[in-house]
């Protein structure tokens, strides 16, 4: 299978065939390369809340917007809780927390939209992003899954409210972006018992046991989310997933081989305004 994520710029990658397939949409996610953020955060960190000077993340903000095409003045991001909620967003929405962290959606970790120019944006150290996308219904998606928000199935969430709203799972398409990889993934039995709610009747398993280490897992969030969106009914098909990992990438930020002490990548996706579609 081809990657989907196709580096555009030093600062960003796209999911290229999205692209080039559908006139508008803009889809990808950032690196830390090009920023003005330094120490820990150098350079390109997007994430407000990670104690940075929030004047050099909303430089960032404000040259990944230039980039993009959509001006940061048109993001909408979150306050992200690892939690399952979801909002359906509309121009009105444009700019809440796009260039302070105030403003942002309060616990939320999932955005979609049918709206030309805004920009749903989450950001990630190695949790999952998932990009959803109905060509049929002009709708994207986008969802913050790390190990809670992937066993609390907030991909499953995003099908069910588009299924609610007349779009068939058939209908939707997902693309799972650079998150960490299985071989950088250590956990414990407990996220383990929490995965296995999803996993009934499926082989082979996204996790295999750490050689030596009782109790530890070595889990595939990636492969986890896949499974996921296909119990939820999106077909395998329509779902491809990144070969990308934020931890072994060292053009990426990673929560776990930094420990803790690192910036965020940006996630995104929308419509541009003014092409018609
Ligand atoms: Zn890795």
């Amino acid at each position: 299978m081809t990657e989907p994520f196709v580096s555009a710029h030093d600062s960003f990658y796209i999911i290229k065939d999205w692209h080039e397939a559908v006139p508008g949409l803009v889809a990808g996610f950032s690196t830390k390369a090009g920023g003005v953020s330094t120490g820990d955060f150098a350079s390109l960190n997007t994430g407000f809340h990670v104690n940075d000077r929030p004047e050099d993340v909303r430089a960032n903000r404000v040259k990944v917007g230039r980039l993009l095409g959509l001006s940061a003045e048109s993001w909408i991001g979150a306050c992200q809780t690892h939690g399952n909620r979801i909002a359906c967003v509309t121009g009105a929405d444009s700019g809440k927390g796009a260039l302070d962290y105030e403003s942002s959606f309060s616990d939320t970790d999932g955005f979609y939209t049918e709206e030309k120019g805004i920009l749903l944006t989450l950001v990630f150290a190695d949790c999952v992003p998932l990009y959803f996308l109905s060509r049929k219904h002009k709708r994207v998606g986008t969802a913050h899954a790390g190990w809670k928000g992937t066993v609390l199935g907030i991909g499953a969430s995003m099908v069910e409210q588009w299924k609610r709203d007349g779009i068939k799972p058939g209908e939707i398409e997902a693309v799972i972006g650079p998150s960490i990889c299985q071989s950088c993934y250590k956990v414990d039995s407990r996220v383990i018992d929490k995965a296995r709610q999803w996993l009934d009747d499926c082989y082979p398993l996204p996790f295999s046991p750490v050689a030596g280490e009782a109790g530890q897992f070595y889990l595939s969030l990636q492969e986890l989310n896949k499974l996921i969106l296909m119990k939820a009914g999106v077909p395998p098909e329509n779902i491809r997933s990144t070969m990308q990992c934020t931890s072994c990438g060292a053009e990426f930020f990673s929560h776990r081989r930094d420990k803790g002490k690192t910036g965020r990548m940006l996630g995104f996706i929308g419509w541009k305004e003014g092409v018609s579609t």
